[in-house]
């Protein structure tokens, strides 16, 4: 079922996503070499839980962390442990919150310290990738019109698609109606209408597309063992210009990539 909001309820998914801002300008402050991600995890729950919300992954169909923490080849789902960042990894965060019964879903992907030409690229067309995404959110678009955008920004630069995990709906759930792959074909999918409010979220890799999950049962990883890039805003469709609900001017590396 798609739901379109009215304002007083995207005033709180504004909030809930805001919040999402901020955790991850927080956790920003700690990625340094030698950080534990399980630390990482902590500072977030933390500071979420001051903001008078509650970690919306905390538990999510067993998921034991307040963040996924997904690093180089690691594309998402990544659970938070001792493993120690290093001087030129890569670093995806996705938080999401619960704030007044509404969700806020949004990941940026950090660089820890010097990190190379290439895979500083990934990062930078991932991210634009993303806003090629938000451009075409809106009403009268399709969200093929969204993949496509996507899609044919980053193959451009011969990178990878992930097929297997999609953006999506987000409200009083974390994952609503509809599915909102990285690729498609234009005028294609479920319509786009005024007021909905979905998370757009490119999983990109600089090798093949194609990934696997770790026996862990939540990590998804590229099978060429390439890194990854993902990106992830909640955004309000809207006539004319979609609008976006997280932040990443909480986020210093936001200025860099
Ligand atoms: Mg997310
Ligand atoms: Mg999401």
């Amino acid at each position: 079922m798609i739901h379109n909001r009215t304002e007083s309820e995207i005033a709180l998914l504004r909030e809930a996503a805001l919040l999402v801002g901020k955790t991850l300008g927080e956790v920003e402050k700690h990625i340094r070499p030698g950080v534990k991600t399980i630390e990482l995890d902590r500072i977030a729950e933390e500071f979420i839980r001051d903001n008078r919300a509650v970690p919306a992954f905390k538990g999510y169909c067993g998921f034991p962390g307040s963040l996924c923490i997904s690093v180089n080849e690691q594309v998402v789902h990544g659970i938070p442990g001792n493993y120690e960042l290093r001087d030129g990894d890569v670093v995806s965060v996705d938080c999401g919150t619960i704030l007044d019964g509404y969700v806020g879903d949004s990941a940026f992907t950090f660089m820890v310290g010097e990190v190379s030409e290439e895979v500083k690229m990934l990062l930078r067309r991932t991210k634009e990738s993303l806003y090629k995404g938000i451009e075409a959110a809106v009403v009268g678009n399709r969200v093929g019109d969204i993949g496509y955008a996507v899609q044919s920004y980053v193959e451009s630069f011969g990178y990878g698609v992930v097929r297997e995990l999609v953006g999506h709906g987000v409200g009083r759930k974390m994952h609503e109606d509809p599915q909102v792959p990285n690729y498609g074909n234009r005028g294609t999918g479920t319509k786009l209408s005024k007021n909905m409010v979905i998370a757009i979220e490119p999983m990109i890799t600089m090798g093949k597309k194609e990934v696997f999950q770790e026996r862990d049962g939540w990590t998804i990883v590229t099978r060429d063992k390439k890194s990854a890039a993902h990106f992830e805003h909640d955004v309000v469709v809207r006539e004319g210009k979609a609008e976006i609900l997280s932040s990443f001017d909480f986020i210093e590396q936001n200025k860099l990539l």
